[in-house]
């Protein structure tokens, strides 16, 4: 059986980036820019005021109190360039205007009186108060987002900025969803005796919902050979991943992982040292992945945040796949991995500058009731001592 860092590099090794395709700015938030954003402008992109006010020189205002003459026409935001400021003269700018060139300073209209044609000021204005500088936030030709980021507002806010409509990002990994076992039926059903509602798959759709990755549900299937064959036999062309539950564990139905290797998928693992997850397969076909995640619902969402979420971030061209890791002091004791690492349920919270996490009971792979309740995953290797509370742990972010 291998390690999960090991089954991390496989995964990463069988991942390469999806094409770059161009995604409008209004629809590009949480995709991940595929070429650096460079500003074709100075930003602010000329010199402007920062209030509605009075452009002056600084030697027509040396102390409170100063008379000058008001231009006739107010310049507001949006109108060209004005002519220079004359000796003596106040020039009324509202904010977002460009400033007269030789502007010092700008004083508030809040400060300033006006006397038939003329300014009186209450105050001396200190240097460039209220004025913005060309390019005193961004230079043109300077790089504003780097390739490789997942985009945020302020990431968007600056790709406006620079002019850059639509954007070119990595295309998004296409998700196929199935759950596998004759004992399932649809959350709308009733069960009859010895019948479970499928939980899984909702479940991993939302997962991929929740990071905006496209996923679909296909036809539930059975524990038999041909339902089984039938799903792999299908040409993976509507799919980057192809993502099942159930049936790879060593159980008399579980077939997945001999079906699919019939159908023409290489195996490139079954079976990891963890727990929950263990049985978990990974698997390739053309440019086509194939995850064989346990049915166990725990087992299920603790191999989709280690593993699938790292695959689809490396599609997506992501340069830090995976969930985020951090270190946080534990609450409680917790037991020893014995020989595989294990990943246990935890609460993160954050004490001022100090990151906590409490292990949750579980009753086992089973429990969703419990897994539901955590937002991170604490990792404990293999073959270490039980770490103790107070120790530093590391931990999986659920986000
Ligand atoms: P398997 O991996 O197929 O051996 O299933 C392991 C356990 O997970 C069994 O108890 C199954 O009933 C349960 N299970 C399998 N698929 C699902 C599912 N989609 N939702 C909830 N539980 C499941
Ligand atoms: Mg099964």
């Amino acid at each position: 059986m291998i390690t999960v860092s090991d089954a991390l590099r496989i995964i990463a090794e069988n991942a390469p980036p999806n094409p770059e395709e161009q995604v409008s700015l209004h629809g590009c938030r949480g995709r991940v820019l595929a070429r650096d954003i460079l500003s074709d402008t100075d930003w602010p992109p000329f010199d402007t005021s920062a209030m509605d006010g009075y452009a002056v020189r600084l030697s027509d205002t040396p102390r409170p109190g100063a008379v000058l003459a008001e231009r006739e026409r107010t310049i507001a935001a949006g109108d060209a360039p004005p002519g220079p400021i004359l000796p003596g003269e106040a020039v009324r700018v509202m904010t977002g205007a460009p400033l007269p060139p030789g502007t010092e300073a700008v004083i508030p209209v809040e400060r300033a009186r006006r006397e038939e044609g003329r300014v009186r000021f209450e105050i001396a204005p200190a240097p460039g108060a209220h004025l913005r500088r060309r390019g005193e936030s961004v230079r043109s030709g300077s790089r504003l987002v780097s390739a490789g980021r997942r985009l945020t507002p302020g990431d968007i806010a600056l790709t406006a900025l620079a002019g850059v409509d639509p954007v070119t990002v990595f295309a998004r990994p296409r998700v196929a969803i199935a759950v596998t076992g004759d004992e399932l039926v649809s959350p709308g059903e009733k069960p009859r005796p010895g019948q479970i509602r499928d939980s899984n798959g909702p479940m991993l759709l939302a997962l991929c919902a929740a990071r905006g990755w496209p996923a679909s549900p296909r036809a539930r299937v059975g524990d038999d050979a041909s339902g089984v064959a039938a799903l792999f036999a299908a040409d993976g062309r509507d799919e980057d991943v192809l993502v099942t539950s159930g049936g790879v564990s060593a159980g008399d139905f579980d077939l997945l992982p001999e079906i699919a290797r019939r159908e023409g998928f290489e195996i490139l693992f079954h079976g990891v040292s963890l727990r929950p997850g263990k049985p978990v397969a990974f698997a390739r076909r053309g440019r086509t992945l194939w995850f064989g995640l346990p049915g166990n619902p725990v087992s299920s969402s603790v191999c989709f945040h280690l593993f699938v979420r790292f695959a689809l971030d490396c599609l997506e061209g992501d340069p830090s796949p995976g969930a985020p890791r951090v270190e946080a002091q534990l609450t409680r004791d917790l037991e020893g991995a014995g020989t595989r690492e294990t990943y246990r349920d935890g609460i993160l919270s954050h004490a001022g500058a100090i990151v906590r996490v409490e292990p949750l009971a579980s009753a086992g792979s089973h429990d969703i009731a419990a897994h539901a309740r955590a937002n991170a995953l604490i990792r404990v290797p293999a073959d270490s001592d039980p770490p103790a509370a107070g120790a530093t742990v590391e931990c999986l972010l659920f986000q």
